[in-house]
């Protein structure tokens, strides 16, 4: 057999998706988990403008460390016939976790850290960035008009079963923090007659100690040329949730048994409009 590279061997090619509703395409892109180690040794240096993965994580970001499973290819774009986009990735959803721990973080951890006293993993806790890779992304926006919105997503008309056109789901991140919970970024988007829907959710829970979700939803009707942005930010304590554990370890479910701590309605649309 002839000598291939690493990268012939392992990795499969990326598969893209595409679909034209009304002004907008919308784009996935799904690939690979990254490695854990540099992919060019030879040619990435501080010097190098486009490194691989790895070495361009380990240099934009400040984080000590990644998340298991990191999909450094995967995308979720949204362009406007215009050119402005809303786009979902991996490297700017962790852009957006802190890389230091704020106050209730270190109120978790205090919690988490008392409950598993014996365990190795709870020492990780005391490093100053935020272990859990909780994010606030909201998507990257890009030759869009960001403004305000009186108009909100109807989640109750999206409940009506309609045709889908369109669907897909991307992955973003996720760690399953030394089997003491789950960490996860995933963006869904689905397209139908009346308009299309996409969801980014972050989802965390420590065992014993949290749940988080926090979600962006885009909706834009059926011959707009806007997008309905929220999001909203939900966590309780796992000792206050009077829900079985099947429902808080669904990211898909567990929202809704969780009290709103903070929300942001906006609306993207083209500069010139
Ligand atoms: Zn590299």
């Amino acid at each position: 057999m002839a000598e291939m590279s690493l990268s012939e061997i392992v990795f499969p090619p990326p598969k893209y998706q595409e679909y034209v509703f009304g002004c907008w395409t919308i784009k996935a892109v799904k690939s690979h988990i990254m490695g854990s180690s540099c992919e060019a040794p030879t040619k990435c240096d501080d010097s190098t403008e486009q490194p691989c993965n790895l070495c361009r994580y380990e240099r934009e970001l400040r984080l000590p460390s990644l998340p298991d499973m990191v999909f450094a290819s995967n995308l979720l774009q949204i362009t406007h016939r215009s050119g402005g986009s809303i786009s979902f990735n991996c490297l700017d959803a962790l852009k957006c976790v802190n890389d230091r721990e704020d106050t209730i973080q270190v109120a978790h951890a205090e919690a988490w850290k008392e409950a598993r006293a014996d365990c190795e993993y709870a020492k990780k806790v005391v490093k100053p960035y935020d272990w859990t890779f909780s994010t606030n992304f909201r998507g990257t926006v890009d030759g869009l008009k960001v403004s305000d919105s009186t108009e909100r997503i109807d989640l109750q008309k999206l409940k009506i079963p309609e045709e889908i056109v369109f669907y897909d789901e991307v992955f973003l991140y996720e760690d399953e923090l030394d089997d003491n919970g789950s960490t996860r970024c995933v963006v869904k988007v689905r397209v139908m007659p009346s308009g299309f829907f996409a969801v980014f959710r972050h989802y965390l829970r420590v065992d014993h100690v949290i749940v988080r979700v926090n979600d962006t939803r885009l909706y834009s009707p059926s011959g707009a040329s806007y997008i309905i942005r929220e999001t909203s930010s939900r966590e309780a304590p796992i000792s206050k949730l009077n829900i079985p554990p099947p429902i808080y370890k669904n990211p898909d479910q567990v929202w809704q048994h969780l009290p709103l701590v903070s929300e942001t309605v906006d609306k993207l649309s083209p500069e010139d409009l």
